[in-house]
C-alpha cells in the first residue's frame, strides 16, 4: 500500500531536485500503478491470443528480482523477455567498466531467475559505442534499442551495428518506430482510437517497404483499461493484410534463415514494451 507521508516527502525531494517536468511524471505514473501491473498484463495477454500476436517484454532485472510472482506469470505466457539492463540508469552517463558490471549484473540475475533470454535493450534506448560492444562481448543475439538512433529508426529492415573493430556486430538489430506510447499518451494525449490510427498508418508504411516494424509499447500504460483497446484496430488490420507478428527471437531466427517473413508476410511487426517498474515504489527508487 501507499504511504502517504513517505509520498509526500519524496514530492519534495523531486520538486526540488528536477523540477516540474519530472514532478510531473511521477505524478502520472502514480496514478497508472494504481492499476496492479498483474492486470495490467492479463488485459494485454487477452487481446493479443485472440489475435495469436506475440509480444517481447524488456525487463529491467533488479526489479524481476523483487517480484518473483510476477516473472513466474511472464514466463507462463507463449512471449518473450528481454535484457533491458539490471538498474534503469541512462548508460551514457556510465564509464565502459560501469556498463560492464551491470550488464553482467542483469544477466547473472536472469540466469538465477531461470528467465531464457537472447535479446538486449539499454534502459532509455540509450547507447554509447561502449554499450554497442557490450552487446557483442556477452553474445546476445539481437538487440533491439540501438535502432532508435534517428539514423536507423525511420528504416524497416534489420541491420547490423558498426563495431570499433571496422566489423559489423554479429547481432542484428532492428529499427525501433518513433511512435512510443510515451509521446502519443502522455506528450500528445492521444485517445486509444488515435494511437490504433497512428499504429495502423506506420504498418501501411511497413507494409510497402515489405520491412520490419518495431513498436515500444510499455504495459504500465498500454495495460490500462482506456488504452488497451487501441490494440483491436490494430491487429484486425495486421491479420487482414496477412502481417506476421512473432516474438523478436521468431522474427530473428526466421528472417536469418529465408530472407524473408513467414508465410510469405507482407510485412513483420515487434510489439514490444519494456517493463521498468512493476510497482509505483519501483519507480521512486530510480531517484
Ligand atoms: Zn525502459
Amino acid at each position: 500500500m501507499v504511504n502517504i507521508s513517505r509520498l509526500l516527502s519524496w514530492s519534495k525531494h523531486l520538486r526540488a531536485r528536477r523540477g516540474s517536468k519530472i514532478f510531473r511524471q511521477t505524478v502520472r505514473m502514480f496514478h497508472y500503478h494504481m492499476q496492479p501491473f498483474q492486470l495490467l498484463l492479463t488485459r494485454i495477454y487477452e487481446v493479443l491470443s485472440e489475435y495469436e500476436a506475440g509480444f517481447t517484454y524488456p525487463l529491467v532485472a533488479s526489479t524481476a528480482k523483487k517480484h518473483l510472482r510476477l516473472v513466474e506469470m511472464l514466463k507462463s505466457y507463449p512471449y518473450e523477455i528481454a535484457i533491458h539492463g539490471y538498474k534503469h540508469v541512462r548508460y551514457q552517463h556510465l564509464t565502459y567498466q560501469q556498463q560492464d558490471r551491470d550488464i553482467f549484473k542483469a544477466i547473472r540475475t536472469f540466469k538465477e531467475l531461470k528467465i531464457p533470454y537472447n535479446g538486449f535493450r539499454a534502459p532509455y534506448d540509450n547507447y554509447t559505442q561502449d554499450t554497442i560492444e557490450l552487446v557483442e562481448k556477452y553474445k546476445f543475439k539481437w538487440d533491439i534499442g540501438i535502432g532508435y538512433r534517428p539514423e536507423y529508426r525511420k528504416n524497416n529492415t534489420i541491420f547490423n551495428a558498426p563495431l570499433q573493430n571496422g566489423k559489423l556486430s554479429s547481432y542484428n538489430c532492428v529499427p525501433l518506430n518513433v511512435w512510443s506510447d510515451d509521446s502519443m499518451i502522455d506528450r500528445y494525449k492521444m485517445s486509444a482510437k488515435q494511437i490504433g490510427k497512428t499504429l495502423i498508418s506506420q504498418l501501411k508504411h511497413a507494409k510497402s517497404k515489405q520491412g520490419v516494424l518495431m513498436f515500444d509499447l510499455h504495459p504500465i500504460r498500454l495495460g490500462q483499461k482506456q488504452y488497451v483497446s487501441c490494440l483491436i484496430p490494430f491487429l484486425e488490420y495486421a491479420q487482414k493484410i496477412n502481417a506476421w507478428l512473432p516474438t523478436v527471437s521468431e522474427a530473428i531466427e526466421y528472417w536469418n534463415k529465408h530472407q524473408k517473413w513467414k508465410h510469405d508476410a507482407p510485412v513483420c511487426c515487434l510489439l514490444t514494451g519494456d517493463i521498468d517498474n512493476f510497482t509505483f515504489w519501483d519507480y521512486l527508487r530510480r531517484f
